[in-house]
């Protein structure tokens, strides 16, 4: 398959290379046989990745599952992963946008904590769009009894809340 660079319209052609990813913004990730087209005139250089949101989804589990404390740049692939801004990030962990940074600073990055860490790890895991966590307004409101009431149900969910 061809294409015309985007830079100066001249035609393209592809090889299939093994290319050390860059765009991710993670060391060690190769991906393999990817089509690379370049252009003989400007040097324009593109990448044809096939289902890129799968290789995405693949790449942010493996990294949530990995044993080894998460990195500033794994931090970074995460957050962007989940589609969170510095500033709706540190919202959802409970943490100031500062502290995002720091997490992030690849020169001398601060620790992320571990509770901090696992919520990280099963933002990714649950694999939900994020809007379905309203993490930010949890823990907010002052400890109060629990009043639920929950009546058996029918099919596939067992139980259910109802209103009390
Ligand atoms: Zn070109």
């Amino acid at each position: 398959m061809n294409s015309n660079c985007l830079a100066c319209g001249t035609p393209m052609k592809g090889t299939r290379e093994n290319v050390k990813d860059e765009l991710i913004g993670l060391d060690g990730v190769t991906l393999k046989g990817v089509m690379v087209y370049r252009c003989l005139k400007c040097g324009e250089r593109q990448l044809g990745i096939y289902k890129i949101a799968e290789m995405h989804r693949q790449l942010a589990m493996a990294v949530a599952r990995r044993r080894e404390k998460l990195g500033p740049k794994e931090i970074r692939f995460l957050r962007k992963y989940l589609g969170l801004s510095s500033k709706d990030f540190a919202d959802k962990m409970g943490v100031d946008k500062t502290t995002v940074s720091k997490w992030e600073r690849v020169d001398a990055p601060a620790p992320m904590g571990q509770p901090a860490e696992r919520l990280l790890r099963l933002m990714v895991m649950v694999d939900r769009p994020v809007e379905e966590y309203p993490l930010e307004e949890t823990g907010l409101v002052e400890a109060r009894p629990i009043r639920m009431v929950l009546e058996e149900g029918k099919g596939s969910q067992a139980w259910r809340i109802v209103p009390s």
